[in-house]
């Protein structure tokens, strides 16, 4: 490939050109093969190329492509319902990503308090739109592009209960953070602000834009928690490995936002729910999400038994491994060297966010290419 100048450089890219997918197996164009443990950071959650995805979507391409939001689709519309049914069971915005979900979460929450301030949770990430981004407290992602949008508060975890009062619209947090390197919040806290919101009539939003779909070992994050939030954002494996994000609110929240108030052109066409809804067929199924569990308790225990990994946190295949060494090198050196798809989320975090459809054996090997690097 020759370099790639005309991109502007946001992203600090591997010189690898990905040009097929099959499972956890990518191929690069010199053809390499890779196991991929990251899977486009939580997208790829039926491994590359799913056939009932792959299928899905031919045969939606071949019909029909985009109509726009002043009208029905089919797969939205089934699409809608499943998700809606599957979780909150209120109402749902579509939208092309997890920052946009985020979005979206936010002016409902401004609408339904107007004026009210959006608490946010150090450590925790929400997307780079300025919305999103004004939740996402970090110094180096939030400073370049100050002025934010104002009435945002960012809090440590502990102290989110007490901070919650009749001037809060609502807080946004993930149940596990996952940039700041899987970090989950304690339940105690979790179930405390919903109580503080209760009382203060504050909105808990819950971003599953990480933790949803499966990727915990329960569809939905939230639901081995015992907290029921007031929206759910959604994005990531959604769409199957296809732009796609959603918004789902409670049943009490569905006439806050009205016509006019919010859109989005391409959200939610056809050719995306139909990726999503067969996405959805395969992962909301007590036998697949038990499987994750199991899959997710065997990774964490054989991270653990390597030397040079200190310690080991997450839950379902959501999961990141502390490491003695430099974790951006190991990086590196997995994909260049071993052919392991990881990521580092700090300069001691190592990240592993496999397909939900990964095989033992496959953890196996790509636990003994780790070994090579870390130990
Ligand atoms: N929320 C969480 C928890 C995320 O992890 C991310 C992305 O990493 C986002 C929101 C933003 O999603 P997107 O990149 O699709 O805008």
């Amino acid at each position: 490939m020759p370099p790639a100048d005309a991109f502007l450089p946001t992203y600090a890219r591997f010189p690898v050109t990905f040009v097929r997918g099959e499972g956890t197996r990518l191929y690069d164009d010199a053809g390499h093969e890779y196991l991929d443990f990251l899977t486009g950071i939580s997208v790829n959650s039926l491994g590359h190329c799913h056939p009932a995805v792959v299928a899905a979507i031919r045969e939606q391409a071949g019909k029909l492509l985009h109509t726009g939001n002043l009208y029905f689709n089919e797969p939205g519309v089934a699409l809608a319902d499943r998700l809606v049914s599957s979780s909150l069971g209120g109402g749902v915005f579509f939208t092309n990503s997890g920052a946009e979900a985020n979005e979206a979460a936010l002016k409902l929450a401004r609408k339904h308090r107007s004026g009210g301030d959006i608490v946010s949770v150090h450590g925790g990430f929400h997307g780079r739109t300025y919305g999103a981004l004004s939740a996402t407290p970090q110094e180096s992602k939030q400073a370049p592009f100050a002025p934010l949008v104002p009435g945002f508060r960012a809090v440590e975890a502990a102290a989110l209960p007490d901070t919650v009062d009749e001037r809060t619209a609502a807080v946004i947090v993930e149940t596990i953070q996952g940039e700041s390197g899987v970090h989950p919040l304690p339940e105690g806290v979790l179930r405390a602000t919903r109580e503080a919101c209760d009382a203060a009539g504050a909105l808990l939003i819950f971003d599953e834009v990480q933790t949803g779909m499966g990727r915990t070992g329960s569809l939905w994050s939230y639901e081995r928690l015992g907290v029921v939030p007031d929206v759910i954002t959604s994005a990531k494996a959604l769409g199957g490995g296809l732009p796609m994000g959603a918004m789902i609110a409670s049943p009490r929240l569905r006439d806050v936002l009205a016509a006019g108030d919010h859109g989005s052109t391409f959200a939610g066409g056809p050719v995306v729910a139909a990726a999503a809804l067969a996405t959805l067929e395969i992962v909301d199924d007590e036998a697949f999400l038990n499987r994750v569990r199991d899959l997710g308790e065997l990774l964490r225990a054989r991270l653990s038994e390597l030397p040079g990994v200190l310690a080991v946190r997450g839950t379902g295949l959501m999961v990141g491994a502390d490491v003695s060494g430099d974790a951006p090198a190991m990086t590196r050196s997995a994909l260049l060297d071993e052919r392991l798809v990881i990521n580092a989320t700090g300069p001691r975090t190592l990240r592993f966010l496999p397909p939900l459809t990964v095989s033992e054996a496959e953890i196996d090997d790509a636990l003994a290419r780790l070994a090579r690097i870390v130990g």
